[in-house]
């Protein structure tokens, strides 16, 4: 398999490059732990410097907005450049989100959303967990029934990430409770301001990283916002989280966190001789480099198989490259953390690292459940790729 990069997209991938060396602020940057999705005016101008720039429509059918130039890579190049300098990454309303309306959305809702989504006019909001529904997503409760034109939506949702700033819901709904409990699940588009809807805050332990408990209280969403047929949401539902698995929750970051631990170990010493020289910090820095290494090889397969059919998203490939990189970025977070002792424990730019490394510890924790818990990952992988029965 041939990972390199073709000579159009080294010219995109040294634009973004660039880019990013002219743009990114401390402001932009922000937080050095977390590369993620936190709104604030600088990074959504930034985003939208990117839109403008016509790099979030590449690859995407001009009826909806896009260049109308088939380019699969394109936005793994982008979000792995973004990732590796820590700025915001443009994730789940390009990738999972527009990802999964082209395959199942309706011709309206396709015009409707994905072009605005491509200018970084929208912000969204995914909607699946529940108190009572996280790893067992199928068990999810709150539901919509149908009234007249509309349906009527009710009941709680946990961990909404960007929900106090997104103008849409991507929800997913029990719409039948008589069958199987992954069946009678839809998929919603439902505005963040709609009446009946409340926002409250939870705040995570990591740096400013805010997430919502989203309350639905009689929320009344049109038909046509419903993504897909009645009821087959699961599938959908299936869809976007595959996508997610390769497309958010990556092995870059590992990868950039691993470069700044090697300029760090180049210059540490320990009772006075380099740390380098040390076999066992040797040792464990190359245990690290294989493990981001197969994340990375695993995340390639990935993105090589999307890229040559995207008409189907891989399954137990995305779920693979899920388990490795949380797997990698938690290893590489606790060798950190060894080899620095006490100093690893210390905020602040004069501490090693810069003193991420406390914040990128408590991120491992989130990285190894989200899109699928570990030991979940685990039983899906031997599900679909090793086909082992059930039980
Ligand atoms: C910071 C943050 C942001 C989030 N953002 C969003 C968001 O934007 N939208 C959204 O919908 N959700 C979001 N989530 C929710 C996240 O996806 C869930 O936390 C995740 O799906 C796990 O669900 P849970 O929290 O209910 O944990 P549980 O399902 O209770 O799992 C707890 C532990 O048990 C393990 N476990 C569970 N079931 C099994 C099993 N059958 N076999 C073996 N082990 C098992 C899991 O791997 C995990 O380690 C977010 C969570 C966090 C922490």
């Amino acid at each position: 398999m041939d990972f390199d990069l073709s000579p159009l997209e080294q010219e995109y991938q040294q634009q973004v490059r660039e880019f990013i060396r002219d743009n990114m602020t401390p402001e932009v940057r922000w937080d050095l732990s977390y590369a993620g999705l936190i709104d604030t005016p600088e990074r959504r101008a930034f985003i939208s410097k990117m839109a403008d720039k016509g790099w979030l429509k590449l690859g995407f059918p001009e009826s909806y907005g896009g260049d109308g130039v088939p380019n699969p890579m394109a936005k793994f190049i982008l979000n792995m450049e973004l990732m590796l300098a820590n700025c915001p990454i443009v994730g789940k309303g390009l990738g999972q989100i527009c990802g999964t309306l082209l395959l199942y959305g309706s011709e309206e809702l396709k015009r409707e959303f994905i072009p605005r989504t491509l200018r970084n006019e929208i912000q969204w909001a995914i909607a699946y967990s529940e108190p009572g529904a996280g790893s067992d997503l199928a068990a999810l409760r709150a539901s919509a029934v149908p009234d007249g034109d509309d349906f009527i939506i009710n009941g709680e949702k946990r961990w909404i990430t960007s929900a106090h700033f997104a103008d849409y819901f991507w929800l997913a709904v029990r719409t039948d409770s008589s069958g199987p409990k992954h069946k009678g699940i839809s998929l919603f588009i439902v505005d963040t301001k709609s009446p009946g809807v409340t926002i409250e805050p939870i705040h995570m332990v990591f740096k400013g990283h805010r997430t919502n408990t989203v309350y639905f209280d009689n929320v009344r969403v049109p038909r046509s916002r419903l993504v897909g047929d009645l009821d087959q949401g699961w599938k959908e539902l299936m869809n976007a989280l595959n996508l997610e698995r390769f497309l958010m929750a990556a092995s870059f970051p590992a990868v950039g966190r691993y470069r700044i631990l090697l300029e760090w170990v180049k210059t540490a010493e320990v009772n006075g001789k380099p740390l380098l020289e040390d076999p066992v910090a040797r040792h464990k820095l190359a245990k690290v480099d294989v493990l981001i290494e197969m994340a990375r090889l695993l995340e390639m397969r990935c993105i090589a198989r999307y890229a040559a059919d995207s008409t189907t998203t891989p399954a137990a490939e995305a779920t693979m490259n899920k388990a490795m990189a949380a797997i990698a970025y938690s290893e590489l977070v606790d060798t950190a953390l060894d080899l620095m002792g006490p100093d690893g424990y210390v905020m602040g730019s004069d501490a090693p690292m810069n003193g991420e490394t406390p914040l990128n510890y408590l991120e491992s924790g989130h990285m190894k459940v989200a899109a699928a818990g570990l030991d979940v990952a685990r039983n899906m992988i031997a599900k679909q790729h090793l086909h082992l029965p059930s039980k």
